[in-house]
């Protein structure tokens, strides 16, 4: 059994720090881990008496998660790696970024089509600020609004082929606020086992019975509906039009067939599909060439590809009328997306349609990695044709150590670890830009192999290529 007092790391074998990292990297925070005395009936438990409380139950320093974090930063530190998290960024976050005055190749950044810091998006957040200030000051339906809210949301709806679209503050609340308006306890939502988080909170906060199917399995989920179907009043199901962990798309018009034969409704979240996917950016609809309303609620974010932040519902005119005017998170209860945020988007929409080479760019370098990365014998998981490319090491340990040693040869590239991914699945992700040059791919691919073979005990030393040659662009 192994000890988890930090104060006895310091004693510890490097082996036995592994360990401990290991189970510390693969415990849930236990909400049962606090041990909580129960008041007693008759024993001073009076309601209103405080005598009997725990500490655990109204001070944050003992919180489960809290000390979760504590651990986990001692255990950072005792195999000697730094905080890998919140590392400040000088300059735009694009295919280098800038931190503590280092110049990184960067492959944690959403900026897939360039288009934070184009010029021609800044100029058009900037003149949005000109005319209408840094916050629309109300929500859009008591006087909130401004006339690039109604531009933005045209431009969607057309690039989508749908009838209407309406913008959220955020991507996360977009989810959040749409599920669980539209769906309620009598209801039903068959989700893919990956989702996002947000979409998962939504499901949640619904109230409906929510049932996760096998990733990417439009079989089991024909199964589960036949099933469970008429158990219950509307059933939703949600997917993803590329996965955020495996960089993997769905077969749409399968799913688009189930819905239609058990009558439900299909939800499909384009936070990392829209302006990556289908010749002109338009998404995972456009890639299958479906028809768009055969989907009844398109998600998107405003903070990948679009070069900006809020998040989007498009459909049909009676689903946008609705949550314009009911969704909490949206108009009603929630401030309309600032005047920048709405003219960078609109500027980036509007560019991805008139240089549609940007798109092309960004799968050509995609495919170029994932190319590179497979003939090196690294593990790419599923990842087919979207612009993030996971490189899986089952190991959380190797997958800090792995992304410290390519930040310390100037790549910036995060690790994703549980809860994220199960632990068996932890993983580096590169996101990848249309502004990747062929050379910063090349080289990655090689540091990223000669450091596993290295880190694996395959080889003596690395060989760390210079910097300036990282840097170049091509
Ligand atoms: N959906 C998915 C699939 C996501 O990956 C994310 C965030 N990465 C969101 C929704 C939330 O979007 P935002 O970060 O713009 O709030």
């Amino acid at each position: 059994m192994l000890k988890t007092e930090t104060s006895s790391l310091a004693g510890m074998s490097s082996a036995d720090k592994r360990a401990l990292a290991r189970q510390l990297l693969r415990d849930k925070a236990e909400p049962g881990a606090v041990a909580l005395r129960r008041i007693a009936p008759g024993n001073g438990g009076q309601p209103g008496s405080n005598r009997e409380i725990s500490p655990e139950l109204y001070r944050f320093d003992l919180y489960p998660s809290y000390r979760k974090l504590e651990e986990y930063a001692e255990v950072m530190r005792a195999i000697g790696i730094s905080n890998p998290y919140f590392n400040a960024h000088q300059d735009v976050s694009n295919n280098t970024i800038t931190i503590e005055d280092r110049e990184y190749i960067n492959y944690s950044g959403y900026n897939y089509l360039g288009l934070s810091g184009d010029t021609e998006v800044t100029a058009a957040a900037k003149d949005a600020i000109d005319r209408y200030g840094t916050s629309v000051s109300a929500s859009r339906i008591v006087s909130g609004e401004i006339p690039l809210h109604r531009e933005l949301e045209q431009e969607l709806a057309g690039i989508l082929g749908v009838e209407g679209c309406t913008v959220f503050v955020s991507g996360y609340g977009t989810n959040v606020s749409t599920i669980s308006h539209l769906f309620g306890p009598k209801d039903l939502i068959l989700h893919d086992s990956l989702i996002h988080n947000s979409l998962m909170t939504g499901c949640v906060l619904s109230g409906a019975r929510r049932i996760p199917f096998p990733h990417n399995d439009s079989q089991a989920l024909a199964r589960l509906l036949e099933e469970n179907r008429h158990y219950y009043e509307r059933v939703l199901i949600v997917i993803e039009g590329v996965y955020s962990m495996d960089g993997d798309i769905p077969h749409l018009p399968s799913f688009i067939q189930i819905k239609k034969q058990y009558k439900a409704f299909l939800m499909v979240d384009e936070a990392h599909s829209i302006g990556v996917l289908g010749p002109q950016g338009f998404g995972i609809g456009e890639h299958f060439g479906v028809i768009p309303k055969d989907v009844d609620i398109w998600m998107g974010t405003l903070s990948k590809a679009f070069a900006s932040c809020g998040g989007y519902i498009a459909g049909g005119r009676a689903l946008i009328e609705n949550l314009r005017y009911n969704a909490p998170g949206g108009i009603l209860y929630s401030v309309g997306i600032s005047p920048a945020n709405a003219g960078a988007a609109l500027a980036s929409i509007r560019k991805m349609v008139r240089e549609p080479e940007r798109v092309k760019r960004l799968r050509a370098r995609a495919k170029l990695f994932l190319t590179l990365a497979r003939s090196r014998g690294l593990d790419t998981g599923p990842s087919a044709g979207s612009a993030v490319v996971p490189v899986i090491l089952r190991d959380s340990i190797l997958s800090l150590k792995l992304s410290h040693n390519l930040f310390e040869r100037g790549i910036n590239v995060q690790a994703v670890l549980y809860p994220a991914v199960p632990e068996d699945e932890a993983r580096l992700r590169f996101f990848i830009s249309t502004l990747h040059t062929e050379a910063q791919i090349r080289d990655t691919v090689d540091a990223v192999a000669d450091e596993l073979e290295y880190l694996r005990g395959r080889r003596q030393e690395p060989t760390p290529p210079s910097v300036s040659k990282l840097g170049n662009i091509d």
